[in-house]
């Protein structure tokens, strides 16, 4: 997958041949483009680790690959588990190099939905939603994850939509009622990307940072007004997109 920018110093002096750059995707969300004007710009994507992976998996599940889907959102919902525990813990105040030291401590998929839920508890006072004891066909949504993870189950279509669609409600649902409380954190864990680039790195031949976004699939930078559709629904808009694209 790749990802397109453009040159915002050659759109401000109102180049009619302004470039555009595909570059690869990376984990980071950070990229430093060079125009051919040699305008050098340092763009930081605003959408998280797990609205990136929820394109790959959409775009797997469009292809066809059911395993790689299923993977893809199993890799969204659990980096989507740390952006949520990063954004409250930040907003409770807590300093970005504590945070990093604790997050060490608990690497395995299982501590991190442990200190999600007990955290989200702590946020709202209530029990968070979880996908645990839902069914995805014969098995419950954490069995599915399992099998197609870890014993080589090959999913059929019906399940992995299944499972794609239960993945979507869910990080929409927790994303904004989060967010929405949370807004200081939110914020900051943008900034957090931010301070760790400069701090590894020398900007000072750069003319030009900036935060930029994308189209993506969950489209959690909607419009105010926008009502999600449903995940087939989006499915179809998003085969749009591609071949526009
Ligand atoms: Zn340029």
């Amino acid at each position: 997958m790749k990802i397109t920018f453009k040159c915002t110093e050659c759109v401000g002096n109102g180049l009619s041949n302004v470039d555009f750059q595909d570059v690869e995707i990376n984990s980071e969300g950070i990229y430093v483009i060079t125009c051919d004007e040699g305008h050098k710009t340092l763009k930081f994507t605003s959408e998280p680790l797990f609205d990136v992976l929820f394109d790959f998996a959409a775009y797997s599940l469009l292809d066809g690959y059911r395993r790689e889907a299923v993977v893809n959102f199993v890799a969204s919902l659990e980096r989507f588990y740390e952006y949520c525990i990063q954004i409250m813990s930040f907003e409770a105040g807590i300093e970005f190099n504590e945070f990093n030291t604790t997050w060490k401590l608990v690497k395995r998929s299982e501590r991190q939905i442990g200190a999600f839920y007990m955290l989200y508890l702590n946020t709202f006072k209530e029990a968070p939603g979880s996908l645990e004891n839902v069914k995805v066909g014969k098995f419950n949504a954490v069995n599915f994850r399992n099998e197609v993870v870890h014993n080589g189950f090959i999913p059929s279509m019906e399940d992995t939509l299944r499972y794609g669609e239960l993945v979507y409600k869910h990080i929409l649902d927790l994303y904004y009622k989060i967010t929405n409380k949370c807004y200081e954190g939110r914020m900051l864990e943008l900034t957090k990307k931010q301070k760790e680039y400069y701090a590894l790195n020398k900007v000072n031949d750069i003319n030009i940072i900036e935060v930029s976004s994308q189209i993506s699939f969950l489209n959690l930078n909607r419009y105010k007004d926008y009502k999600h559709p449903s995940f087939e629904e989006r499915l179809e808009e998003f085969e749009r997109i591609r071949c526009i694209k």
